[in-house]
């Protein structure tokens, strides 16, 4: 599809449909990269297992009641959104302590949380996303109080959504990261991606690492481990 170019980032290109200039076409790329694009590396069929993985996941969250910019999967590594402007906040859902969490705040690895804890983060790779409370967010962004207080509690939803739905694939959903965005008309939904690079999935018997720590700590083969979880979530449906 010959499309104009509108953003690069590290996982993903984002063209304007050439069909219909309200949406756009998120090509995914199989670079895989960690610790805020210090460690990069690509994984032939990453792009590929990241948009089919995320196109299960965000039509089983709109069957739930989740509104998002997701249409359609459109080929092998592209799917059609509708154009929002992202709201840059990594909204971060924990379960489980892991992760930077135990290194900033000392929780003992596999603390659970419940509620789930959420934490707010600046997109800002200047300033490495630094962790941020509710008023910085209301000050950096422009969403108000009650949008955010309606964006948590979306996130939570979403938690409870994806949990059922990973269980029944024999994962543990131990933490993951959302980001929003506002259509033209002014309403937030959910955007971005949903994928092994943005969740963390622990087998449920075992603990092995069925997301992006394989790649972040060097212990497996991604594509193999991404390719084992697309088989698990198709084999649910
Ligand atoms: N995450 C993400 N993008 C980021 C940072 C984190 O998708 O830029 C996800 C990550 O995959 C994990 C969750 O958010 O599922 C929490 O990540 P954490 O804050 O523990 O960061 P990390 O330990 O990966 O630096």
């Amino acid at each position: 599809m010959k499309a104009e170019l509108l953003y690069e980032g590290k996982a993903k290109k984002v063209y304007r449909s050439s069909t219909d200039s309200e949406k756009l076409v998120l090509a995914y790329k199989n670079d895989a990269t960690a610790f805020n694009g210090k460690k990069k590396e690509s994984f032939p069929g990453k792009g590929r297992l990241n948009n089919e993985i995320s196109s299960l996941i965000f039509p089983y969250l709109h069957n739930h009641g989740i509104r998002s910019h997701f249409i359609k999967r459109l080929n092998e590594t592209e799917q059609l959104v509708l154009e929002t402007e992202i709201i840059p906040l990594e909204v971060v859902v924990r379960n489980l302590a892991t992760g930077s969490i135990t290194k900033r705040l000392g929780f003992k690895e596999k603390t659970p949380f419940n509620p789930a804890l959420i934490e707010l983060f600046y997109k800002n790779d200047e300033l490495d996303d630094p962790l941020i409370n509710d008023d910085h967010a209301l000050l950096l962004t422009d969403i108000t109080l009650a949008e955010l207080r309606e964006i948590k509690v979306k996130a939570l939803e979403i938690n409870t959504v994806l949990r059922e739905f990973f269980y029944t694939s024999n994962l543990t959903l131990v933490d993951f990261k959302l980001e929003f965005g506002r259509l033209p008309d002014g309403r937030i939904v959910l955007s971005d991606e949903i994928s092994p690079d943005t969740c963390r999935l622990w087998d449920l018997e075992t603990n092995a690492k069925m997301d992006k720590d394989v790649f972040r700590q060097g212990t497996g083969d991604l594509v193999t481990v991404y390719e084992q979880l697309l088989q698990r979530l198709e084999a649910r449906v």
